[in-house]
């Protein structure tokens, strides 16, 4: 009955071995990705905030077929004529954060990607749907799930797509995992673990400022966790309990996290055990079934990310995730294709009700029942 498939992925197996020409339609037929295809004209990006997160989406756009980078939005003049110059951008298709609301008359802009501080994505993602174009918002989509709820209003009212740079819903060994998961090859979902950390340095970065982060480890790279706990174990957690260790309350000030351990529960009775750090060096997931096992590491880094099962190494070549991410989108936004994991903002909601959710425990010190 899986003969196709088998013979799909010995193909695939041999053919990244080998490095043979047929090995990228053999790639998209296992990892489910660029199977659907958009031959429109490009999606035409504006990036809201310069910053180095935003600088590498710029870069890796350099290499997408679907979309392209016309316009930016800072509030710095010298990093606006910089981009100008080396992305071949217009002077009318440059705007600050004040006059961004002037792009609703700037008929060569589809979309704006905001690659801004956490606690801004709210009210910049609500006045780019009120200008009538297609938003991406990087992760933490917002500081908590009502700011999220508002934002998915704003864009419904408004009839724009919302999407969320969830980078690793378009990596291929995240996907194949997920595939394979879902086909049944790990047997009944047991257990996940999850690690997402790194030591952070100057204490003076707004990171570490709860007004601009919303909190610490966990809005910025817990929320991997969170994601990935999701997508690896292929169900909505029904409840959350979650512990916080601080060691150096100088660095991390009154409501910014520096690690939090947390656990969830999902309804088939398997649980998740994250850890998340400003402190340790943590990127591994590991998913564990009563037939077999996942891991992946690092698992949500730039990569290139390293995968194995109980069957062995998954090999697929590396792609910058910006790349792949930004024409998967484009196809997304313009072609109406359908993804393989939703990166919509319903699944940015999601994962903030988990964050609340898991904030609330650590207060509280109680279990926290959750309804996805
Ligand atoms: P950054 O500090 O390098 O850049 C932020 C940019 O926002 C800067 O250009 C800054 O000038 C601008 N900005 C506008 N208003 C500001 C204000 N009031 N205060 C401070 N800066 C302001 O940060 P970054 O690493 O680029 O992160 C930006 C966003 O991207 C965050 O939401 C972060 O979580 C997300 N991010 C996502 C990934 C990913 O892999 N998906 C990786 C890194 C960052």
């Amino acid at each position: 009955m899986n003969s196709r498939r088998d013979f799909l992925q010995k193909l695939t197996a041999s053919l990244i071995i080998l490095n043979l020409p047929g090995q990228v339609s053999a790639y998209a037929a296992t990892s489910g990705l660029n199977t659907q295809t958009y031959d429109g004209p490009p999606l035409r990006v504006a990036i809201m905030g310069l910053g180095s997160y935003g600088s590498r989406v710029a870069e890796a756009m350099q290499a997408c077929k679907k979309a392209k980078i016309v316009g930016v939005i800072s509030g710095t003049p010298s990093k606006i004529s910089t981009w100008q110059s080396k992305y071949n951008i217009p002077a009318k298709n440059c705007y600050n954060y004040e006059n961004f609301d002037d792009i609703k008359n700037n008929p060569d802009i589809d979309a704006v990607y905001v690659i801004t501080p956490n606690a801004l994505h709210r009210d910049q993602v609500i006045r780019v749907a009120k200008a009538g174009k297609h938003v991406i918002c990087e992760k933490p989509m917002g500081l908590n799930a009502k700011e999220c709820e508002e934002m998915i209003d704003a864009c419904k009212k408004a009839n724009v797509k919302l999407l969320v740079g969830y980078r690793m819903h378009f990596e291929p060994n995240t996907v194949e995992i997920i595939n394979q998961r879902s086909r049944g090859e790990f047997g009944r979902i047991l257990s996940f673990e999850g690690g997402t950390g790194f030591p952070i340095g100057d204490p003076t970065q707004w990171r570490l400022n709860k007004a601009l982060a919303g909190g610490g480890s966990l809005m910025d790279v817990g929320i991997y966790a969170v994601n990935g706990a999701r997508y690896m174990v292929g169900q909505e957690p029904v409840w959350v309990t979650a512990q916080e260790t601080k060691t150096n309350p100088a660095k991390f000030k009154e409501g910014v996290d520096e690690t939090i351990q947390f656990q969830l529960g999902f309804p088939n009775g398997a649980i998740a055990s994250c850890v998340t750090s400003y402190n340790i060096s943590l990127d591994r997931f590991v998913l564990n079934g009563d037939k077999g096992f996942a891991e992946l590491r690092p698992a949500f880094g730039y990569g290139p990310i390293k995968a194995r099962t109980n069957k062995g190494e998954l090999s697929f070549p590396h792609v910058m995730h910006q790349t792949t991410q930004m024409d998967e989108m484009a196809g997304i936004i313009l072609g109406n294709n359908k993804p393989v994991f939703p990166v919509d903002g319903e699944e940015g909601l999601k994962d903030l009700k988990v964050i609340d959710a898991i904030y609330l425990a650590v207060k509280t010190g109680k279990k926290v029942p959750l309804s996805l």
